[in-house]
């Protein structure tokens, strides 16, 4: 046997691990569901590659999990049957961290005070059992190869990776041991693992086996698809814990959607939005979060079920009628899932709409977190855009978060036009000279800081027949809706010939960097503002886009 090879960790894993050990976070519960989970993937995956490649499991194995506790050795193993990784795997998977952003993730935990929350949101996976271990010992057969090899580290700088001399006396799949450190003992005590993996686990979908001892290995999770069970039978606390174990997350979810669609197609749904939101929404891939199961096999969480500006959506999609071997192609164009994601994509926003109706707070949770993404829709959804105008809040001059709906019911006399402004901060916003003519009549002003809001706003839209109309572009008549301020009637009487000559002075000295100097009614105490043209870009949004490709 060769002997083994070092390997450092990259840059961002060394300092993930000293943030780690170094007390940002102390819930250290969370290790054991991190393992768990990477093995139910692990098994997950081993199952979809079967259905191509049947021999990759041998007969009569059932994929499973298996905690040890070993009191005497002091060690603590998660063995699972899954798919396994060989030698480069266990170098790419366990020594990098894969996930964009980790980079700008990590230097807001190093300022964060309490990293819990973060950690939360980012998810440290494997990396997490080395706040309970001082060594890991991680051995494991890819299925379908006949070596196996073993990957050790105790933190620090890198790992050593070692070959098993006889690869085929090591069963496929992946056996972790953790040494524990000294303050993590009470990770042997059964009541404790039972007590996790109830909490956490629970939802996982192959069996956990705990072997204590001589004993014979008991179940300890109840391995449902809690998602094909009747709805009267579940009660909120099951949804949270599914919701944690699906989406691998730590927050509760703000909203559930369960149901089964029968008919031409039958699949059942699961889905939730989170109360937080996680550390990657604004990545440029987009990526959704919903699972496809096919007759409760796991299929991917590639398959883009729903709309990017649903992408904060997490859950499970089971349907029963599709092929369990769905080629990337399929995946893309078969007509069943078209109509699954047009189907789930209306209940959602459905549902969206319903919870802002009846339990406001809530619904204003989920917007002030993901708000920002499903505006994304107004642009890029043409079909949806009024439902999606309908569901957002904006806050206005009113000082208040207000839908549309809300504005237009208070529109002053004679006021046809829904009137917004864009900048990058509410504060420079609320002083923008462009908002005085408003102001002296009383008319509610939508003010945008969102980035997205460039992107929705530069299209013409309108709700309920009324237009939206930016402040800071083109010609903007207010004359027809009355005053309300005191100023409004002590005016200076001016003459045409006065505005003329003033116009003209202003012109020479400003030259070829205006296209034209106006009389404006859109001041009342300020002199003078800049504008965009009526058909050129908003002058706001032109700001805050160069701020963004900065
Ligand atoms: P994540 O699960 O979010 O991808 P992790 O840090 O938990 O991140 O795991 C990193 C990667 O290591 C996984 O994506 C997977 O490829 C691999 N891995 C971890 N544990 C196992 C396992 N038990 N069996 C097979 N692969 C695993
Ligand atoms: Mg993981």
């Amino acid at each position: 046997t060769a002997a083994p090879v070092s390997q450092p960790f990259q840059a961002e894993v060394a300092e993930l691990l000293n943030l780690m050990v170094h007390s940002v976070y102390s819930e250290t519960d969370i290790f054991l569901r991190e393992l768990i989970s990477n093995a139910s993937d692990a098994c997950d995956k081993l199952r979809y590659e079967a259905i191509a490649n049947p021999q990759l499991i041998p007969d009569g194995q059932s994929p499973n999990i298996t905690i040890i506790p070993d009191k005497a050795a002091n060690t603590l193993s998660i063995i699972d049957t899954g798919i396994g990784m060989d030698r480069q795997e266990l170098i790419d998977n366990l020594g990098t961290i894969a996930k964009s952003g980790t980079k700008s993730f990590l230097s807001r935990l190093t300022e964060a005070k309490d990293g819990s929350n973060l950690i939360g949101q980012f998810g440290v996976g494997f990396y997490a059992a080395f706040m309970v271990a001082e060594k890991i010992v991680v051995t494991s057969h890819r299925a379908g190869t006949h070596d196996a090899f073993t990957w050790t580290s105790t933190g620090g700088a890198g790992f050593e990776i070692g070959q098993v001399s006889d690869g085929m006396s090591v069963p496929t799949g992946t056996s972790i041991v953790l040494h524990l450190k000294d303050d993590a003992k009470k990770y042997l005590d059964t009541y404790e693992i039972e007590r996790i993996v109830s909490a956490y686990s629970d939802n996982i979908q192959f069996p956990i086996m705990l072997k204590d001892g001589d004993a014979v290995p008991r179940q300890i999770n109840s391995a449902s698809a809690l998602w094909q069970r009747s709805k009267s039978e579940l009660t909120p606390e099951d949804y949270s814990a599914a919701y944690k174990s699906i989406a691998h997350a730590y927050d509760e979810p703000a909203m559930t959607l369960h149901y089964r669609a029968e008919g031409r197609y039958s699949y059942a749904v699961l889905l939730f939005a989170p109360s937080q939101k996680p550390f990657d929404l604004f990545e440029p891939n987009r990526k959704g979060h919903v699972k496809l199961y096919v007759r409760r096999v796991f299929i991917t969480d590639d398959a883009d079920l729903l709309p990017s500006y649903l992408r904060f959506i997490r859950g499970v999609i089971d349907a029963e009628d599709l092929p369990l071997n769905l080629s990337r192609e399929m995946l893309q164009n078969n007509p069943q899932l078209a109509q699954i994601r047009k189907a789930v994509a209306t209940r959602v926003i459905g549902e969206l709409e319903s919870l802002s109706e009846k339990d406001a707070e809530t619904f204003a949770k989920i917007w002030d977190a993901f708000g920002p993404v499903i505006k994304e829709g107004i642009y890029e959804d043409f079909e949806r855009r009024e439902k999606l105008l309908a569901l957002s809040r904006f806050t206005t001059t009113s000082g208040e978060k207000r839908s549309l709906k809300d504005y237009v019911a208070d529109l002053k006399p004679n006021q046809t036009e829904i009137y917004y402004l864009a900048g990058d901060s509410l504060d420079r916003l609320k002083s923008n000279p462009k908002l005085e003519a408003a102001k002296s009549r009383g008319i509610e002003v939508l003010l945008l800081t969102d980035a997205v809001d460039a992107f929705w706003s530069s299209a013409p839209l309108d709700f309920d027949g009324k237009p939206l109309k930016s402040l800071s572009q083109g010609e903007v008549n207010l004359d027809l809706i009355p005053r309300i301020d005191e100023d409004a009637t002590k005016d200076e009487p001016k003459t045409e010939t006065d505005e003329a000559a003033t116009i003209a002075v202003i012109k020479e000295a400003l030259g070829e960097r205006v296209s034209d100097v106006k009389v404006s009614t859109r001041l009342t105490t300020s002199a003078s503002c800049l504008v965009a043209g009526g058909a050129g870009p908003d002058r706001e949004l032109e700001r805050m886009l160069a701020m963004q490709n900065r």
